[in-house]
């Protein structure tokens, strides 16, 4: 490997540098992913306990029916044909609830049909639900890339991008708890009052709401898929192989090095991962100050705990659709908890097998958690592929406590449960931190913030002419997010034109 020169370096095999070296590989580019982990995929990974399979960062997937956006780009990515997917429940593929409300809401897939599932629990509200999800649809419209579009638009004239998600919500409806059924998904995106731009919500709950899709065995298969057609195509692949530093020729980047000393040249380099660690691997001088200052000033949304429960075989019959459980009527509350009254809820998540659809052996809760509370522990570092890290006693301690307190509301809203739970495993910030590599274990990347979009609004383009940015901390998170941010990162060097003709000429062609 030392001796090979690259056309394209991509450091990270997420779903944003794999999707790029996909597209580079197929237009001829020769590539090279270098992943420091042994699994590739970075959130796409899975593991598994007392034989069961669990996912790490993908829970399901939104906009895969024909004719729908990632549909499209999972064609061009030659996925669509070879991933498992169950599509989740039609009329109410997420389920939101409130203590001490015994109603469940449900959002439901495809607009007409969302409309009238809530008009069903709030009759008086059928309009502004109209109105909602035509101002979703509105705001989706207008990002060209999210829609295979051709077309190149000035997004910062958008006046959406200075919109508050909570404050825009309030404007379309006084109902209070239909307010916090529109935004009781928002766990998926971090949101947080008074900061979330309505373009992420927007985003994010549209492909949902247009369709949702639960990976069958698990997201790994994605990373799998696409690492095999990369390889085919000629693309190279390093697992074991962390970046570390890079060298330069003038203004250029030459080569990165590796922890293990090798050398890797390139004509480009992309990376995937965490942009103020990429950045430390440029030499000071290189990139002007203030450049770098911005960059690491930069807020990422917050981390999160996590459950993987094992249940006993065969006692918990698999539901089609995901929980959001909120403890207050104020679902922008949660992300700002106090360690003593953690947590405000929790999203749960059951895992598909193939092995058995009619039961599921493993559920995820999900609950936020900010970096701090594990702060004491982040000298530890925890070495892959093992998801549980011994960080010491007290460490242990604090996760069985969390651990017990999620289970205990988790319970109360489905009584039972404890007694079909055979084992329990978690995580915390630090477990993320260290197998994906960002500074704090933050589940989204870079904080969106209505009030200062130009700050948060990170472009592939860096201020080093060869080194370019993927992945979840450009546009928008998720695996359709990072897909289009791969198209967006990959157009610097195809051209946006050229390659979004040519995803849709493929596509038309497959369909
Ligand atoms: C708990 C959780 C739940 C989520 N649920 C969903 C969901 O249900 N649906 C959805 O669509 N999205 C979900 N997401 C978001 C989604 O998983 C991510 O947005 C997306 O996978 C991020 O992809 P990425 O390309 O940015 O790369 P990442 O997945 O962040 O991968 C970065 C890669 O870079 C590697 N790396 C880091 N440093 C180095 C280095 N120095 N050298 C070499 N390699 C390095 C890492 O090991 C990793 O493999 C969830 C995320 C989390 C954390």
């Amino acid at each position: 490997m030392e001796s090979k020169k690259y056309d394209v370096v991509i450091l990270g095999s997420g779903m944003g540098g794999l999707s790029c070296g996909y597209i580079l590989a197929k237009e001829g580019y020769k590539v090279c992913i270098l992943e420091k982990n042994r699994q590739l995929g970075g959130s796409l990974q899975i593991f598994s306990r007392d034989k069961v399979l669990f996912d790490t960062g993908i829970h399901y997937i939104g906009g895969l029916s024909e004719g729908q956006n990632l549909n499209s780009y999972f064609k061009y990515l030659g996925l669509m044909d070879k991933i498992k997917l169950k599509q989740m429940d039609m009329d109410g593929f997420d389920h939101i609830t409130f203590r001490g409300d015994p109603v469940v809401y449900k959002h439901a897939q495809g607009y007409d049909n969302f409309i009238r599932v809530l008009s069903e629990q709030f009759p008086e509200e059928k309009e502004n639900l109209v109105k909602y999800c035509d101002k979703i649809r509105e705001i989706c419209a207008f990002f060209p890339l999210y829609n295979l579009s051709e077309e190149r638009k000035d997004l910062v004239m958008a006046d959406f991008l200075s919109v508050d998600t909570k404050a825009y919500i309030e404007s379309v409806t006084s109902n209070v708890k239909l307010q916090n059924v529109l935004a009781g998904t928002n766990p998926l995106y971090a949101g947080a009052a008074g900061k979330t731009p309505l373009y992420v919500h927007a985003l994010v709950v549209n492909t949902y709401i247009e369709s949702s899709w639960k990976c069958i065995d698990g997201g790994a298969q994605i990373a799998k898929h696409l690492s095999e057609s990369i390889r085919k195509m000629g693309g190279e692949i390093f697992n074991y192989s962390e970046a570390s530093k890079f060298h330069f020729e003038e203004s250029l980047i030459k080569s990165v090095e590796l922890t293990n000393g090798k050398i890797i040249e390139g004509k480009y380099f992309i990376s995937n991962f965490d942009i103020s660690k990429t950045l430390d691997m440029v030499e000071p001088g290189k990139i002007r100050a203030a450049y770098r200052n911005r960059i690491n000033s930069l807020k990422n949304s917050i981390s999160s705990f996590m459950l993987f429960i094992v249940l006993k075989e065969n006692t918990m019959k698999y539901f089609n659709h995901n929980i959001y459980h909120h403890h207050d009527d104020n679902v922008w509350d949660g992300i700002n908890y106090q360690p003593d009254n953690w947590p405000h809820g929790f999203a749960l998540f059951p895992q598909a097998s193939s092995k058995n659809l009619e039961y599921t052996n493993g559920l995820i809760a999900m609950a936020y958690m900010h970096y701090d509370e594990v702060k004491q522990w982040e000298d530890t570092k925890h070495v892959i592929p093992n998801i549980e890290d011994n960080r010491g006693e007290a460490y242990e301690a604090f996760k069985k406590d969390r651990s017990e307190r999620l289970i205990n509301i988790i319970e109360a809203r489905m009584p039972g449960l404890k007694d079909k739970i055979k084992s329990v495993y978690t995580s915390t910030p630090l477990t993320y931190r260290d197998y994906i590599g960002s500074r704090d274990g933050t589940m989204y990347g870079v904080e969106k913030d209505y009030r200062d979009i130009l700050k948060t609004f990170i472009t592939p383009k860096t201020k080093v002419p060869n080194l370019f940015l993927t992945g979840q901390n450009l546009n928008l998170h998720g695996v359709l997010g990072v897909t289009v941010s791969a198209v967006v990162t990959c157009s610097e060097i195809v051209g946006q034109k050229e390659l979004m003709s040519k995803i849709n000429k493929f596509v038309a062609e497959n369909s």
